[in-house]
């Protein structure tokens, strides 16, 4: 049995996703004719009481459109140094929207509302005009850290005080909620527009929402034709969706209770220099200094543990819908009898 902590995006449907996403009744998304699609966009622009919303095959897609929509070629973004945004989606928001990024030294992936502030370009001809912050939420490279709301509502103030977009990547977005026990409602008032991703820790195959307003969705559809991300039949994978909003929320505290433990266990063996803070599913840690990365996830390989390197001396384990308890104590007994 292989088990792979590599990240959350490894896990397949479940029989009981696999059985509803085939019962979906499905037409023409390209044509608003697909059922079980507006269902999906309904429904979550509901929960989180926003106008509209529309579904997009990639998170990055997702993301790469609300940038498009809140900005104009040459102005500016303010996110974290550390954002999904920045990182690792190719560059996007340059060669999509041909805007740069002022990035935040934060704490984790998080900023405050007096850092974005200081980033705020100032009026002049000389200076790229800032027009968009985007907050990550849980953080992926921050080891899915979640934010304090007060902090995000502090920043909403800033934004609104200059005339600023507000958008959230929550590709991991019910982690961060079920954490803090949180309302959708409570965040959909706050941002522009939201991402969240199906086919993260939710355990969908594919999918990825967008939300915001009316006037926001009408223009995202359009680039979201352009970036060729219209699809037909995809009320398919919508189902796949739904299927996760009403049964694969609630269990997501199974996976922050494993990541919670597997970290406690490294905290305790020699060969761990430090374990990042663990809020969620994902855990970060580095060795002592005197071993090689590579070589120790090549020693978990040989038992069939499959585990990243975030480069920087940081590894990573991602807890899922298809990591169990068993597969937890096999980890743990290979991590207190490793030999390096
Ligand atoms: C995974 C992820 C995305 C989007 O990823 P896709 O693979 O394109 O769906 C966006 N933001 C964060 C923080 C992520 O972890």
């Amino acid at each position: 049995m292989e088990i792979n902590l590599i990240s959350d995006t490894f896990t397949k449907p479940t029989s009981e996703m696999l059985k509803f996403m085939m019962s979906a009744k499905v037409g023409n998304d390209v044509f608003d004719g697909d059922p079980t699609v507006i269902f999906l966009q309904d429904k979550l622009a509901k929960l989180f009481g926003m106008e509209s919303a529309l579904f997009f095959p990639s998170g990055t897609m997702a993301n790469q459109t609300a940038v498009k929509i809140h900005t104009q070629p040459g102005q500016q973004l303010i996110s974290d140094k550390w954002a999904h945004i920045y990182n690792f989606e190719g560059g996007g928001v340059s060669f999509n929207s041909g805007v740069s990024c002022a990035l935040i030294d934060g704490d984790r992936g998080m900023f405050t509302a007096e850092q974005v502030r200081q980033y705020i370009n100032p009026d002049s001809i000389h200076i790229a005009e800032t027009r968009l912050v985007a907050v990550e939420n849980t953080t992926n490279k921050g080891g899915g850290a979640c934010w304090n709301i007060n902090e995000l509502i502090r920043i909403k103030s800033v934004c609104d005080e200059n005339n600023l977009a507000y958008h959230w990547d929550g590709a991991r977005l019910f982690n961060a909620m079920v954490v803090k026990n949180e309302m959708p409602k409570q965040y959909g008032e706050l941002f522009d527009t939201i991402s969240i991703c199906f086919s993260k820790s939710l355990g969908a195959p594919i999918g990825s929402v967008l939300l915001g307003s009316n006037d926001h969705m009408q223009k995202a559809k359009k680039i979201r034709k352009l970036f060729g991300g219209a699809m037909c039949q995809v009320g398919y994978m919508a189902a796949a969706g739904i299927y996760a909003l009403d049964h694969h929320i609630e269990r997501l505290a199974d996976d922050h209770q494993r990541a919670s433990y597997l970290g406690e266990v490294l905290n305790r063996n020699p060969y761990i220099k430090k374990v990042e803070p663990i809020e969620t599913n994902i855990v970060i840690f580095n060795l002592i200094d005197e071993l090689d990365d590579q070589k120790f996830i090549e020693s978990l390989q040989r038992e069939k543990i499959l585990i990243s390197s975030m480069g920087n001396g940081k590894l990573r384990m991602v807890t899922h819908l298809d990591f169990t308890d068993e597969m937890l104590e096999i980890v743990i007994k290979v991590l207190n009898n490793l030999k390096i």
